[in-house]
């Protein structure tokens, strides 16, 4: 299968880095091949801004846009990597979202005004790390909020069929065995799945 993967933590040695590393090398082991775009290393534009909306009423594509719907494109799975931020994305994935997954290649309208998925076919993948342990985010229903922000508005909006959403809760108090074994859960769940 090909798997790119959309990643969003600035620090390389970060427990999400270590997440993608896990997760590329569990894959590419079982013979998957896996483009990753690490947003921060590219120094992606995540501004949507009045010239891009310029450019695709025209029926072009900003030029950075139409790489990364090349990579989408080619993918049967896509899989977001990234911590939960003020219980959202980090922004520079948010502007990804915003440029990239555009009106009439991500979605479009019939002509009842019903939104119709484009990317219909694919598979999605969420991984979140979080401050907050997963029992109180459960417990207040940010897990199921954060769920339908993403899982449902972004990727079954788009017509993406979702297969998980994974959440490591608690990740910079927890002690580096209970890190580890997140990784070895990641493992495990990345064999199940594909
Ligand atoms: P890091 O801080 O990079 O790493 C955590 C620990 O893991 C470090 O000790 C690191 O050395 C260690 N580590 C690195 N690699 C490995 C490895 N291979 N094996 C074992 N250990 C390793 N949390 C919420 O719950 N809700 C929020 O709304 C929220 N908002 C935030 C907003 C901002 C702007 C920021 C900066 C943080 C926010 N947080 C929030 C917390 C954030 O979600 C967590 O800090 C983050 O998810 C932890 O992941 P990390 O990759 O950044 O961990």
């Amino acid at each position: 299968m090909n798997h790119l993967i959309l990643f969003a933590h600035p620090n390389p040695k970060s427990f999400n880095a270590a997440i993608l590393e896990t997760t590329v090398t569990s894959l590419e082991g079982k013979g998957h091949r896996v483009v990753v775009r690490d947003l921060y290393k590219l120094n992606f534009d995540p501004i949507l801004k009045g010239t891009d909306f310029e450019v695709f009423q025209s029926g072009r594509k900003p030029a950075d846009v139409e790489v990364e719907h090349d990579h989408i494109q080619k993918a049967d799975v896509i899989t977001m990597i990234y911590p939960i931020w003020w219980s959202g994305m980090p922004a520079i994935l948010k502007g990804y979202i915003d440029r990239v997954f555009s009106y009439g290649f991500a979605y479009r309208y019939n002509d009842e005004g019903v939104p119709v998925g484009l990317l219909a076919g694919k598979n999605g993948l969420i991984i979140n790390t979080q401050g907050n342990t997963t029992d109180y985010y459960d417990s207040i229903g940010m897990t199921g909020a954060v769920k339908l922000t993403t899982d449902t508005s972004i990727f079954g909006f788009c017509g993406i069929e979702p297969v998980d959403h994974l959440f490591f809760g608690a990740v910079p108090t927890v002690d580096d065995a209970t890190r580890q074994g997140m990784l070895k859960t990641l493992r495990e769940r990345l064999d199940q799945l594909f």
